[in-house]
């Protein structure tokens, strides 16, 4: 059995109140056995956040991450730090490091890499934009995208990551994909994750992300191949963000 994970993504929003808020509520919150959460939150949150959710099993985790382990790289950020300050996780490839900041699939793969060295579960982002989804070119491109990884990771590596399957067209736009779709895109994900192994297969978590909220979440979750969600907007709300949790118990 998989542990179903939530995480919520902050992006380049919150505040140290939101924080208190969010590490008030979850000491106080019962969350459902057997279900892992998870908060990304900007950089200058992550010792914060720590500190305000250290009494609760919820764990933390960056954004992003810089491919290389230090040096003269003005403005990023290592993997050895975030780790240093209580970060579990990280986002890798998500769209919008994808579309915004140009990050291909190579420069994906470096920073996955740099999170598995420093002992970080990179949480690896795949998705298609409407286009492509029009142009019946999901699954080419998502599994193109999971395989430009996977190929180059050895088989313990491997095995350490989380996916998340992120339809562009869903983020942030109010859009979701319906249960079905989601579910098809991600029982293609684990049908190539058996070519590298079963174990792989039945093992990886694979998290649903876009537009994911309190009244469709539980549907997205009954699906048989998701196994949680990567939630952005309504980890804002801590309510909302709660309900979701409580969605997957
Ligand atoms: C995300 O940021 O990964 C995301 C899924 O955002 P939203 O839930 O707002 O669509």
């Amino acid at each position: 059995m998989r542990t179903p994970l939530i995480a919520g993504n902050w992006k380049m929003n919150g505040s140290l109140a939101l924080v208190e808020t969010f590490g008030q509520a979850f000491s106080r919150a019962r969350l459902p056995a057997g279900v892992e959460v998870a908060l990304m939150v900007p950089y200058p949150y992550l010792g914060a956040v720590v500190d305000a959710l250290a009494a609760t099993p919820v764990a933390v985790g960056a954004q992003t991450l810089s491919d290389r382990p230090s040096g003269a790289f003005t403005g990023e950020v290592s993997g050895g730090m975030l780790a240093e300050l209580g970060a579990r996780y990280v986002l890798v490839g998500h769209s919008e490091r994808r579309s915004l900041f140009h990050e291909d699939d190579e420069a994906v793969l470096a920073r996955v890499r740099a999170a598995l060295s420093c002992g970080l579960v990179p949480v690896l982002c795949l998705g298609e934009t409407l286009e492509e989804r029009e142009a019946e070119r999901t699954e080419a491109v998502v599994l193109g995208q999971l395989e430009a990884v996977l190929d180059a990771l050895a088989p313990e590596e491997r095995e350490r990551l989380v996916i998340a399957y992120e339809p562009v067209w869903a983020i942030g736009t109010g859009r979701t994909a319906t249960p079905r779709q989601a579910q098809a895109v991600h029982a293609a994900i684990r049908d190539r994750l058996e070519r590298y192994a079963g174990s792989l297969a039945h093992g990886l978590r694979i998290l649903y992300g876009g537009s994911m909220n309190a009244n469709n979440a539980a549907e997205l979750l009954a699906q048989p191949d998701i196994d949680g969600g990567l939630v952005g907007g309504a980890s804002l709300k801590v309510d909302d963000f709660l309900a979701i949790c409580q969605s997957a118990g």
